[in-house]
């Protein structure tokens, strides 16, 4: 007989007992026997509750549906993952963990320090690129910081409507594409200009997206296919 150090209750009985005690007068319930599968089933709310007890609870993350979302592309979303965390090796991060390189310089400018909030969003070069993005999007705004276009595109960048669609993949595009550049750089490849980032981040949306059903009625959306080469 298997018996553990809780005052000589054999393991297998430890459980129920505890459900009972913990969940069941919560309910009016009685017992173990108020814990049947059956039971369970006919109360919605006890499975709830009970559900809610036993998890572990951690706050909501802002970004998550900029990351895990229906449609996404798997090697973008990666690295959007791994630029929210700061896990990329930019080369202030690179010097940070002892490695000798030449150069803390970014290499798509040459002129400022190589950081992750640099990089994506204050870079002139990575700047242009999203600013072609959102004309494409027919949103006329200027690219911000690292955490203002992160905190814009977690805050509006919800629902299911063709632009929320369409806008964040290249915004988990862009991140990609900027990468993948300066990546490219490091290892020094010839230097490709935004026109040809932005063409590999409309092809990857046109194969993504492309074939599938959206609300033509609204004249934007037409305009929207039209611009992105999904119509
Ligand atoms: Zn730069």
């Amino acid at each position: 007989m298997a018996v553990n150090g809780l005052g000589g209750i054999e393991e297998n009985k430890w459980w129920p007992m505890v459900f009972s005690t913990r969940f069941c007068s919560c309910f009016g319930g009685s017992g173990v026997g108020c814990g049947s599968r059956t039971a369970m089933k006919s109360c919605g709310k006890r499975d709830r509750y009970i559900w809610e007890e036993l998890r572990s609870s951690a706050p909501k993350i802002a970004w998550h549906h900029m990351v895990w979302f229906s449609g996404r592309i798997p090697k973008h979303t990666i690295i959007v993952w791994m630029a929210i965390l700061n896990r990329l090796p930019t080369r202030v991060r690179l010097l940070q963990m002892g490695l000798a390189i030449e150069s803390d310089r970014c290499l798509l400018c040459g002129n400022e320090t190589e950081t992750r909030d640099h990089l994506f969003f204050e870079c002139h070069f990575a700047k242009n690129l999203w600013s072609s993005i959102l004309e494409l999007c027919c949103i006329p705004r200027e690219a911000c910081s690292w955490e203002g276009e992160l905190a814009w595109a977690s805050l509006l960048l919800k629902g299911n409507s063709l632009i929320v669609r369409i806008l964040k993949l290249p915004w988990t595009g862009h991140v990609y594409s900027i990468w993948k550049e300066r990546k490219s750089r490091f290892f020094g490849s010839r230097a490709r200009s935004k026109e040809e980032l932005l063409g590999d981040i409309k092809e990857a949306i046109r194969i993504r997206l492309g074939g599938k059903s959206f609300n033509t009625v609204d004249p934007s959306n037409i305009a929207l296919c039209a611009k992105w080469g999904i119509a």
